[in-house]
C-alpha cells in the first residue's frame, strides 16, 4: 500500500537520525520558504478559485503568518533545540541533570480547509523545526489549494521527509490505520473525536484544534466603535468561516440599540461585497444550506441576503434572540452574528460555562475587576481583552483548545515543544558511592533515606 511504503520509508529516514542534524533542519525549512514566495501567484489563484479568497486576506492570515513563522523557527530553533541543564537534587549529587529536546518521528498533520495553507503548513514547520518526518493530509473541501500543495510539495521535498496524501475519510482513515509517532489534527470536535480513538490505539500522542461557540463580552463602558469595528471585523474575516471568530455576543442591555448601531454601521464601511475582494465565499454548498437555515427571518437585524449560485451570505445580526435559539446550539462558523442582550452577569456567565470549553473568548470593557472576572471564571483555549483574533498572531503566545475545544497546543515556540519530546537524564560520575540506598537496610540507613526524603 502506497502509504504504507512512505510511512515505512519516513521512519527508517528518521532512524538514520538524519533529520535530527540542524542544518538538514534548517535546510527543509528554507526550502519550503522559497517554494511558498516562488509560488504565490498560483497559491492566490487555488484559494480563489476554492472560495474566492482575496490576495490581501491570503496574505494577512495565510501566507505572512507562515513566512514569520519559519523566519522565527530558522531564527530560534537552535535555541530551543539545545539541551537544558537543570539543578540536580541533594540525594542524587554528585551528578549532572539535563534535558534533551528530541523529535518523535514519523508525524501526521491534519488540516481543515478554511485557512487551507496556514491550518496545514504551521504545523509543518514545527515538525521540521523540531526534526521530524511528516506526512501531510490537507482538506479535501479546499480541493485547489489541496492539490497545489501536494503538487509543490511532492515535487519539492523527499518523500521520506515531507509528503502530502490528498482526500477525504476513506484516505484519512486509512493513514489512521497506520501507526504514527505523533497526530496534528485541526478541525471539528466530532472528527477529533474519531482520530484521537484512532490514535489510542497506538498510544499515539495527539494535539487537537478543534472549535466551539466563541463568546465575546460586551460591557457598558466599552468603546462602542473601537469595540463595534473589532468584532464585525473578527466575525466577517473569512465570511465567518474563523475557528476563534466571535460566535455570539453577550451585550449589557443597557446599551444593546446602541452596540447594534454601530455594528451595522461597521458592516457598511467595510463594504463587504460579493463583487469585491474584502469578503468570501461560504466553502461548499452543505455549509451555504446550513447556515442559510440558521437566518431566522424575525430575527435579523442587518444583512440576511443570500445567494446559492454564488454561495453568498450577506454579513448576518441576529438579535433578540437567546441561548435556546437555533444559532446558539452549535458552532456556526459562518457570517452570522447572534446578539444576546444581559441584565445580570452571573446568569449569563453560568451558561457559558454550562457550555464546552470555547476555543476563544472576548471581553470588552474598561473595567479592569470585569475583565479579571471573565478570564477567572471562564476556561477557554485563548483570547483577548477588548480585541478579537489577534492573539493567534502573536507566537509567543500558545495557541489551542482546552476541553471540547482541543488539547495541546502550537506557534513559535509551543509548536516546537509539540512536536518534541524532553527526555531527561541524569548522568553519574564513578566516583563517590555511598552505600545508602543499597541492602543490607539499617536503621542507621533509614534514618539518613527519612532526613533526606521528606
Ligand atoms: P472536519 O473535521 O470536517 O475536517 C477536518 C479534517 O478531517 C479534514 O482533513 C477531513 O478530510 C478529515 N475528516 C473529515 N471527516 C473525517 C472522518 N470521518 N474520519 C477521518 N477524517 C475525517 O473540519 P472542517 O470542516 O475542515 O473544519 C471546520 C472545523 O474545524 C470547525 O469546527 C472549526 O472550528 C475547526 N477549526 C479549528 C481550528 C483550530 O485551530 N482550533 C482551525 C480551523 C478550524
Amino acid at each position: 500500500m502506497e502509504y504504507f511504503n512512505i510511512i515505512s520509508n519516513q521512519r527508517n529516514f528518521f532512524n538514520s537520525n538524519a533529520s535530527k542534524e540542524l542544518s538538514f533542519r534548517k535546510a527543509q525549512l528554507i526550502k519550503l520558504r522559497t517554494l511558498l514566495k516562488s509560488n504565490e501567484k498560483r497559491l492566490y489563484e487555488a484559494i480563489d478559485a476554492d472560495f474566492k479568497k482575496g490576495e490581501f486576506e491570503t496574505y494577512a492570515t495565510e501566507l505572512g503568518l507562515l513566512y514569520t513563522d519559519i523566519a522565527e523557527a530558522l531564527k530560534k530553533m537552535r535555541h530551543w533545540s539545545r539541551t537544558k541543564r537543570v539543578r540536580t537534587n541533594l540525594p542524587n549529587l554528585p551528578a549532572r541533570s539535563y534535558i534533551i529536546p528530541e523529535p518523535y518521528g514519523v508525524c501526521l498533520v491534519i488540516g481543515a480547509w478554511n485557512y487551507p495553507y496556514q491550518l496545514s503548513i504551521a504545523p509543518v514547520v514545527a515538525v521540521l523545526a523540531a526534526g521530524n518526518t511528516v506526512i501531510l493530509k490537507p482538506s479535501e473541501l479546499s480541493a485547489n489549494t489541496s492539490a497545489l500543495m501536494a503538487e509543490l510539495i511532492n515535487s519539492n521535498f523527499a518523500p521520506e521527509v515531507f509528503h502530502v496524501v490528498e482526500g477525504g475519510v476513506t484516505e484519512t482513515t486509512a493513514l489512521l490505520e497506520q501507526k504514527f509517532d505523533k497526530i496534528f489534527f485541526t478541525g471539528s470536535v466530532p472528527v477529533g473525536n474519531i482520530v484521537y480513538q484512532a490514535a489510542a490505539k497506538n498510544l499515539t500522542p495527539v494535539t487537537l484544534e478543534l472549535g466551539g461557540k466563541s463568546p465575546a463580552f460586551v460591557f457598558a463602558d466599552t468603546h462602542l466603535k473601537v469595540t463595534a469595528k473589532r468584532i464585525v471585523w473578527g466575525k466577517f474575516l473569512n465570511a465567518g468561516q474563523t475557528c476563534i471568530a466571535p460566535d455570539y455576543v453577550l451585550v449589557e442591555n443597557k446599551i444593546k440599540d446602541g452596540f447594534l448601531k454601530a455594528v451595522k454601521s461597521q458592516i457598511e464601511q467595510f463594504r463587504y461585497s460579493f463583487d469585491n475582494k474584502n469578503y468570501v465565499q461560504i466553502i461548499n454548498e452543505r455549509n451555504f444550506q446550513r447556515l442559510t437555515a440558521l437566518i431566522d427571518k424575525e430575527k435579523v437585524f442587518c444583512g440576511g441576503e443570500s445567494d446559492e449560485q454564488t454561495r453568498f451570505i450577506s454579513p448576518t445580526v441576529l438579535s433578540n434572540v437567546d441561548f435556546n435559539h437555533l444559532s446558539m446550539q452549535d458552532e456556526i462558523f459562518g457570517p452570522i452574528l447572534p446578539v444576546i442582550g444581559f441584565d445580570n452577569l452571573e446568569t449569563v456567565v453560568a451558561e457559558v460555562k454550562n457550555r464546552s470549553k470555547p476555543l476563544a473568548c472576548y471581553v470588552f470593557t474598561r473595567s479592569k475587576l470585569v475583565r479579571r472576572k471573565i478570564l477567572h471564571a471562564i476556561s477557554f483555549g485563548g483570547g483577548a481583552a477588548n480585541d478579537t483574533i489577534m492573539h493567534i498572531s502573536n507566537s509567543r503566545l500558545p495557541f489551542g483548545g482546552v476541553g471540547h475545544s482541543g488539547t495541546g497546543s502550537y506557534h513559535g515556540e509551543a509548536g516546537f515543544r509539540t512536536f518534541s519530546h524532553y527526555k531527561s537524564v541524569l548522568q553519574k560520575p564513578f566516583r563517590f558511592e555511598p552505600n545508602l540506598k543499597y541492602p543490607p537496610y539499617t536503621e542507621g540507613k533509614k534514618k539518613w533515606i527519612k532526613r533526606f526524603l521528606k
